[in-house]
């Protein structure tokens, strides 16, 4: 890990003092010191660099030391004493001195020239630093020509903007102040208590004290915001606060905020925990922060032109918000103890957000994106270096890399498999037996599975345990028997990739399937612990009329059907398999496929009856096997072959959506024309389409002609794959004057999409220039390119020439380290000659990025098993392509 500098600490403490008795900590501070309620005071001009700050933290130290170590980054400190609680034997003697000592990157130690002990006062005055191009700590964002300064903390992180004890086990109260240009509104965790005018045009603004917080959840703002009201929930006031002048666009959040949050409630059967909420956009920024009472956003999240929204834009704004008012109950209310447990927090809430946001707009059909979000956790998880949900801490890269899908998606879909196991509404009375047994204080994963285990009336832990402590996807290979007693043979194996060398393993799994004997639909769930098992059909005398072995595709496990079952599965499915259930057998067997479990020819032979299916979401299902037919793994010269393939199965509904949106189009109309007609004209090849797109796209970038909202994306971007300079040039002048903040998204996404290499190396020298912020830009424009075989060389190729420049204006500090990815670049590799230069280029440098080796460590891995896939599969897609 890189060392961030702190000169003016080390300027400082170069005349200071003895060497220390006593070492600093390695990872965690030792306990022997504890705080118990902080108060801060910081005055913060946004425009300017630094910012000055005291901290008053009173402690029990318990262990009579010289030397109390706390948590701090890049922190100049001025002075330093401890004040014995008044209460104690040293009664009446002035204040110690306190002399910083540094203690690495990540400590200062605050020593003494004699043992310290009990409870007392520790005061500091210190500098801090305003972060320009990263959001960790106190950082500042620019949007028009006004300035605004935000804190982002978690994990570890609030070490830059105060000394402290950054972990999330020490949980107290805070009191806020901040002194602040006179102009400005000033925001934390809690409502105003009082403000008053200061001197030189400044004013200090007083918070209330909190309830206790870990300092993760700690937050502010400063800047020239405008407040929206959104009314009340409860007793609760609900705000948004949005940059000067975009009132307007927070019309949709205003609304749904109230009633999300509302939902939330109902849920937990707890009020909202805070005295108040309010949701804080960001510019530029990419994420959402659940900092207790001040919710931070993104400006593109959570704002959009009223003229231009959509409905994608609608679910990921309630999927967001939702996700972080849970995080109010789950996570603040009740805190992990430590980060091994980021996954408890994590994925609760995005299992909720699907759940709530589902409740409130059952139309989205959520329950699909729950298991399109299974399939995809379950592409990562598949790895041989894929981490477990739950992992040891060793190190802050191992806080960083807990951020991840496998937490996040996998965590959710295997919170999802034991409430289905155990039944919604008991699952529901152990959530809310945990947050009461918990609330305001800390817990971890086994709390959480006893509560559950206490209103199930059974032990969960062990199954729970068997997929949250190790990494992989179980597969399980269903028989059905339908002798004397109907039953199913069930064996279960990891599923691996062809290619893959991992070591084998089971898991205790709910197996869950669904069922119709005697005129009536039965679910059944049995636990799976040993590699064979039988299950009896408990309410069938004779065969089934149908059978799912996933009841709902909520199990985390892929299914090898045995026999004819796949048929039985699909037939008539239309009649007993919704749109979630008919989504999770066509991706279970795409991935498949891959693992070399299903011959290629009988995914593929499913495409044409289901790229007929009403429902867009199952039609995108089809598009994904049929994707197989363009892939990699396709020799070049039966490629060809392939797009006629994707015309003939899917042009002709492409053709009759067209670009345009016509009046009266349904939801599901729309979502369909969004998918399907730029999958058909890129991967089918549709000249027509093609040609419609480009002239489409000039007209817009001209004239501001009139195309639907969702549909403006995927045009730009289809007209960029077959664009020329003239069109690249209008794209770049258009995302430079773009100011709204989603626009300037899709056209740097388009500005990423040239299958030009030429324009593509373009595209990518833009990462470079002073137009772009670099949090914007980066992903589109370093990314896009991999898209293709013309061009996905070409990334790799800029990263080597210009690697000094980009790293210089990354951010890179721990948890958010750009450079991290970088080795990703060769993501769509898939030779051995490209794979090595990879590995040769990186594989020193990515010691100094935080998490970098892991992404190199799965990099490889990916290019190594599409080598394989491709040698295993083309014969079998040749074969289908010929005969075709
Ligand atoms: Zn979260």
């Amino acid at each position: 890990m890189k060392t961030p500098v702190v000169p003016a600490l080390l300027l400082f403490c170069s005349t200071a003092l003895a060497a220390p008795s006593l070492e600093p900590p390695k990872l965690r501070l030792d306990g022997s010191a504890r705080p118990l309620r902080y108060t801060v005071d910081l005055t913060i001009v946004p425009d300017r660099d630094t910012f000055h700050g005291s901290v008053d933290i009173d402690v029990d130290i318990r262990t009579p030391s010289t030397i109390v170590w706390l948590n701090a980054i890049g922190l100049a400190i001025e002075e330093a004493s401890f004040r014995p609680d008044a209460s104690e034997a040293l009664q009446g003697r002035p204040a110690l001195p306190a002399k910083p000592i540094p203690g690495g990157d990540q400590f200062t130690g605050f020593s003494f020239d004699r043992e310290v002990s009990g409870k007392g006062t520790l005061h500091i005055a210190y500098q801090g630093k305003i972060s320009r191009n990263s959001s960790a700590g106190i950082f500042q964002l620019k949007e028009d020509r006004y300035t605004y300064v935000y804190s982002q903390f978690e994990p570890t992180d609030a070490r830059r903007a105060f000394p402290c004890f950054d972990e999330p086990g020490f949980k107290v109260p805070w009191q806020m102040t901040l002194h602040v240009p006179k102009d400005d509104m000033a925001l934390s965790n809690t409502p105003l208590q009082s403000e008053s005018s200061e001197p030189n045009g400044m004013k200090v603004v007083r918070f209330k004290a909190s309830p206790p917080l870990p300092s993760y959840l700690v937050a502010l703002a400063v800047g020239p915001f405008d407040a929206v009201d959104a009314g009340h929930v409860g007793a609760t006031p609900v705000r948004v606060i949005v940059p000067r002048g975009k009132t307007a666009q927070a019309a949709y959040a205003v609304a749904a905020i109230p009633q999300l949050l509302k939902l939330l409630e109902d849920y937990f059967g707890i009020p909202f925990p805070y005295e108040k909420l309010d949701s804080v956009i960001m510019p530029i920024s990419d994420f959402a922060m659940e900092n207790a009472g001040m919710i931070t956003y993104a400006e593109s999240t959570l704002l959009s032109d009223p003229a231009r929204e959509t409905i994608d834009h609608q679910r990921e704004l309630a999927a967001t918000c939702a996700h972080e008012m849970a995080h109010q109950w789950f996570g603040d209310l009740v805190t992990t103890a430590w980060w091994n447990d980021t996954w408890l927090n994590e994925a609760f809430a995005t299992w909720m957000e699907r759940k709530i946001s589902g409740q409130w707009r059952p139309e989205w059909h959520l329950d699909v994106g729950a298991v399109n979000a299974r399939l995809g956790a379950m592409r990562q998880d598949e790895l041989a270096s894929a981490r477990a949900v739950r992992q040891p801490i060793e190190s802050n890269d191992d806080i960083a890399n807990a951020f991840d899908d496998i937490t996040y998606q996998k965590g959710a879909a295997v919170i999802e498999m034991f409430e289905r196991w155990i039944g919604a509404e008991t699952f529901r009375s152990g959530v809310q037996l945990y947050l009461k047994q918990h609330a305001w204080g800390n817990a971890t994963a086994s709390d959480f599975e006893s509560a559950i285990s206490s209103v199930a009336g059974k032990n969960v832990a062990p199954a729970f345990n068997s997929f949250l402590d190790q990494p992989g996807v179980p597969e399980i290979s269903v028989a059905l028997k339908c002798g004397t007693k109907p039953a199913l043979e069930l064996a279960q194996k990891r599923s691996l990739p062809i290619g893959s060398q991992a070591q084998p393993q089971i898991w205790e799994i709910p197996v869950c399937v669904a069922y119709e004997a005697g005129g009536a639909v039965h679910h059944q769930c049995s636990v799976l612990a040993a590699a064979k098992a039988d299950m009896e059909l408990a309410e069938a005398r004779t065969c089934p009329a149908w059978l799912l072995p996933n009841d709902g595709e909520a199990g985390y496990y892929q299914i090898a059907y045995q026999g004819d079952l796949l048929k039985e599965v699909l037939a008539d499915h239309a009649s007993h398999l919704n749109v979630a259930e008919r989504v999770g057998v066509l991706g279970d067997l795409d991935l498949l496929v891959g693992a070399g479990e299903t011959p290629a020819g009988v995914a593929l032979a499913l495409v044409p009856e289901f790229s007929k299916d009403p429902a867009p979401q199952v039609v995108q299902a089809a598009a994904n096997i049929a994707g197989l037919l363009k892939s990699e793994t396709v020799p070049g010269d039966l490629r060809g072959k392939g797009a006629r393939f994707v015309r003939q199965e899917f042009g002709e509904r492409a053709m009759a959506l067209g670009w345009l949106a016509k009046p009266g189009d349904s939801d599901d109309t729309r979502l369909l024309r969004q998918k399907l007609v730029p999958f058909v004209a890129t991967v089918g090849e549709q000249k027509d389409l093609i040609q419609e797109a480009e002239k489409l796209a000039h007209a817009w970038l001209k004239k501001r002609q009139n195309i639907t909202p969702e549909m403006l994306g995927p045009l730009l971007d289809v007209a960029a794959e077959f664009g020329d300079r003239d069109l690249f040039n209008l794209l770049r002048t258009a995302a430079i004057q773009a100011r709204d903040h989603s626009l300037r998204e899709e056209l740097l996404q388009a500005l990423g999409s040239f299958r030009n290499s030429e324009l593509a190396a373009a595209s990518l020298d833009l990462l470079l220039s002073k137009d772009f912020d670099l949090r914007e830009s980066f992903y589109p424009l370093l990314f896009g390119p991999l898209a293709y075989a013309e061009t996905r060389g070409v990334p790799f190729a800029f990263v080597k020439q210009h690697l000094d420049s980009l790293l210089q204006r990354m951010p890179r500090e721990v948890g958010e380290d750009y450079a991290a990815v970088l080795p990703t670049v060769g993501g769509t590799f898939c030779d051995a000659k490209s794979r090595d230069e990879l590995d040769s280029f990186f594989r020193d440098r990515v010691k100094d990025y935080t998490g970098g080796p892991r992404a190199l460590a799965q990099t490889l891995e990916g290019i190594d098993l599409c080598i394989s896939a491709r040698q295993a599969l083309a014969p079998e897609l040749t074969a289908f392509l010929n005969k075709y």
